[in-house]
């Protein structure tokens, strides 16, 4: 706090202000609307955190948010890439919906309503800080500072209001995290306030911060049961472009032989940065010639540096979740704010030989959120439902007890919560509905739509691949199997057939309508 005075002479007056108010603001607030923060992080896989299972992720402040709140368990994306995820979370809507199928250039509409504006309307003060990637600036922020499409890991530029770029050093996780907490410092305290933090970590290409370089050299991960994935009976997944073996680069992906000067990534690191960083990386770089590593070898080695550069990336991001906690608790707001964390996808670590998303499987249909909600959601709870993105600005929106538009696709799972629920009887979707769309670049994954039940997955992929798959999740839970096609699955596809294609009339996606009745049987 001293050191912030210092520096920032001239908020010392309003900080005394803000200082004599806060004791009204916070019973005013407690008393009616919670403040909210949205933690939000690009490509973290569930399965790369430790309230999910993973042994070996330092993910500590996560796991905290998951012990005193919600574990979400079957949380799905409704269309796995970025850029789709984010317009999803704005809008409450398929990308059908809002117009933002895929991660290519085209602006996002900010022409329809965005669930930011309604808090706003309800009294709310709005922030986004952080990645955001949506290729236009942010509508219904009282205050942004964002970077600019997927930003720098090292010295971020920021686009700040109404549209400067400004370059900042340090890492791009804590630069995030100063910038939130200066925002809650300065805010308007009779207010309560809604926060997006967006993280950049853990988006390829992985980075870690210079403290963490290292932080899993120690271990040797195990390769997933299905790494060897020879993709029988599976087109779509045969013909993909996101292999370990073959698409991850030893250089631009391991840092393996940079050159540091003319690599844009690496020429803005400061000389004490890359002294270190290199340090690092040049003893790596020297393995693979030095074991002579070809084939099988060479391939398990780029698994092992994968896993070791991301889960240290995320290193960083739990630390930085840890410090806006503490903030929250030092400065008392911890009992009225409800946190968030969440990712816009999941990621392969590897399952199926693969890395990055895309496909309606498990590792990238599925994405971690957890929600700590201090005197509503039960600590240690988990809900299992079929929860999708479509549902985070309806849930956001009931929290802060405003009105849901009629047009939301998604439904607040608020019930779901404070039933503390895995066992709960509340009435809820039982089936996922799924719409991939970008293609052929950059991965050659194929179009897609399908459905997921708590049993079964049915989908069909278009634009070529022209091939249906059916998987039985209780017994290949690693969808290894397609089912589709096979004796005895008539009567269960025949049922989710129909259940796909009321998922597409419900939610109104009319061209997968049109794609479906054109399909092969
Ligand atoms: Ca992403």
């Amino acid at each position: 706090m001293k050191f912030r005075i210092l520096l920032f002479p001239q908020y010392v007056r309003l900080m005394a202000v803000v200082l004599l108010l806060v004791p009204t603001a916070i019973r005013a607030q407690s008393a009616a609307k919670p403040n909210i923060i949205f933690i939000f992080s690009d490509d973290h896989a569930y399965q790369a955190i430790g309230a999910y299972g993973n042994k070996y992720a330092k993910t500590p402040n996560i796991d905290r948010l998951a012990r005193e709140g919600a574990l979400l368990t079957n949380n799905v994306v409704t269309n796995s890439i970025c850029g789709p995820s984010r317009a999803t979370l704005l809008t409450g809507k398929y990308s059908h919906k809002n117009g933002y199928k895929r991660n290519d250039n085209t602006k996002f509409n900010t022409n329809q309503t965005l669930f930011p504006e309604l808090l706003q309307q309800n009294g709310y003060q709005t922030a986004w800080i952080g990645k955001m990637h949506l290729n236009s600036l942010p509508k219904g922020f009282d205050y942004w500072n964002i970077l600019p499409g997927q930003g720098n890991y090292y010295n971020p530029d920021f686009i700040s209001q109404p549209n400067d770029t400004t370059r900042y050093n340090g890492y791009v996780s804590d630069v995030i995290t100063q910038f939130s907490t200066d925002w809650l410092e300065k805010r308007d305290n009779a207010k309560p306030f809604f926060l997006i933090v967006g993280h950049k970590a853990t988006h390829r290409e992985w980075l870690p911060d210079l403290q963490d370089l290292g932080a899993y050299d120690d271990v040797d991960f195990p390769l997933p049961v299905n790494f060897y994935d020879d993709y029988q009976g599976r087109a779509a997944a045969k013909d993909q472009d996101m292999t370990i073996e073959k698409t991850m680069r030893l250089q631009q992906d391991l840092k393996v032989n940079v050159n540091y000067e003319k690599d844009w990534t690496y020429n803005r690191f400061s000389p004490e940065q890359q002294k270190v960083f290199k340090a690092y990386y040049d003893k790596i770089s020297k393995e693979p010639e030095a074991k002579k590593l070809t084939g099988k070898a060479l391939t398990e080695w780029k698994y092992q540096r994968y896993i070791k550069d991301y889960l240290s990336t995320a290193n960083s991001l739990d630390r930085n979740i840890g410090k806006l906690l503490d903030y929250l608790d030092k400065t008392g707001l911890a009992k009225n704010t409800v946190v968030i964390y969440a990712s816009d996808q999941g990621f392969y670590m590897g399952e199926h030989g693969w890395f990055d998303k895309r496909f309606i499987y498990e590792e990238s249909l599925k994405t971690p959120f957890v929600i700590r909600y201090p005197g509503v959601v039960k600590p240690g709870s988990q809900v299992d439902q079929l929860v999708l993105n479509i549902d985070w600005a309806p849930t956001v929106l009931n929290i802060a007890g405003t009105k849901i538009p009629t047009d939301i696709q998604g439904k607040s799972f608020l019930p779901l919560l404070k039933t503390n629920t895995a066992t709960a009887k509340t009435p809820w979707r039982k089936d996922a509905y799924y719409h991939y769309y970008e293609f052929p670049e950059p991965h050659h994954v194929y179009p897609h739509f399908g459905i997921r039940t708590e049993r079964y997955k049915l989908a069909y992929f278009y634009g070529g691949a022209d091939s249906w798959e059916l998987y039985d999740l209780k017994t290949d839970p690693s969808e290894m199997k397609n089912l589709y096609g096979q004796a005895d699955t008539d009567k269960i596809v025949g049922d989710l057939k129909t259940r796909l294609k009321q998922s597409m009339v419900q939610y109104e996606d009319n061209e997968a309508l049109e794609i479906l009745a054109k399909a092969k049987k």
